[in-house]
């Protein structure tokens, strides 16, 4: 009968995304022929030489080492549990090791060199990091590093370690989505503070001035009928104290930025993200 893969206990660090390759298995006390059997009964596919996929792998690791690399850049930050940029590539790590074979083309993403070979299917988060800095604009590689914070994937030190000289461009978000628009805004030189509590309505995404709050729907946050219901209760609240709220859509922050860039821009160009008094104060100056 042999061995049988379950038996096996790999370390989980060598078998992310349930991609392993040869030389794991058998520093795990596989031998040739156990490999050539589990194949040949299914139990593990062949993805290229020297790597294979177990059961229940995940689909874009598959990709990227079918394709001559392992998963690598944006993707493997997103695999680590950070923000997915719905950018719709695989960015993936072109490893240092010559292989025997031809291969399909995949678009590998830039990284440090000299390159590494990789006995993991997904590249560590440093090696990630390195790669997003030369792939990724700035607010991607930040929007991406700060969802693994807030998520509690990384420490706040951690976080600060990965960006290095961007690391003051870290604050407090609830999406990645409202990483982008404040990372936008203050590139505008627009002063605004994220997550403000308001007393009586809770904490609202940004105040812009004294009164302009900008709330910022995430895709991830499927709206329920109650949610729905809350956001208008909590607009009509803050109307009544005397805030100016705009609510933005997920696909405005995507497709139609312009759009409220300039609605923005009009309200603070008439000082209608300020309150009275600071109206007159500033009018004074
Ligand atoms: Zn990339």
């Amino acid at each position: 009968m042999g061995m049988r893969i379950v038996d096996l206990r790999i370390p989980a660090r060598d078998q992310l995304g349930n991609v392993v390759c040869t030389s794991v298995l058998q520093a795990n006390g596989a031998t040739p022929a156990d490999i050539r059997t589990w194949v040949r009964r299914g139990e593990i596919t062949r993805l290229r030489q020297g790597w294979y996929a177990l059961a229940e792998a995940d689909p874009d690791v598959v990709r990227a080492v079918r394709a001559g690399g392992v998963l690598g850049c944006a993707s493997a930050l997103t695999f680590y549990g950070g923000w997915d940029l719905h950018d719709n590539r695989l960015h993936s790590y072109r490893t240092g090791w010559a292989q025997r074979e031809p291969l399909p083309r995949l678009p590998s993403c830039p990284a440090p060199f000299p390159r590494r070979r990789m006995n993991r299917a997904v590249v560590p988060l440093e090696l990630a990091v390195a790669q997003a800095r030369l792939c990724l604009t700035t607010e991607q590689l930040v929007t991406q590093v700060e969802s693994l914070m807030t998520g509690r994937w990384i420490t706040p030190s951690k976080a600060a370690e990965l960006l290095g000289n961007l690391a003051h461009k870290l604050d407090i978000s609830d999406s990645g989505t409202e990483t982008m628009v404040r990372m936008r805004l203050r590139g505008r030189g627009i002063k605004l503070r994220p997550q403000v509590h308001i007393p009586g309505v809770g904490p609202v995404d940004f105040l812009i001035g004294d009164r302009l709050v900008l709330e910022i729907d995430s895709q991830a946050h499927h709206r329920s009928a109650s949610a729905y219901h809350r956001d208008r209760q909590r607009d009509q609240r803050l109307a009544a104290m005397g805030y100016l709220v705009i609510r933005v859509t997920w696909e405005q922050v995507f497709f139609q930025w312009g759009e409220v860039d300039a609605v923005l821009t009009t309200l603070i160009a008439g000082r209608r993200h300020l309150d009275r008094r600071s109206r007159a104060r500033s009018a004074a100056a």
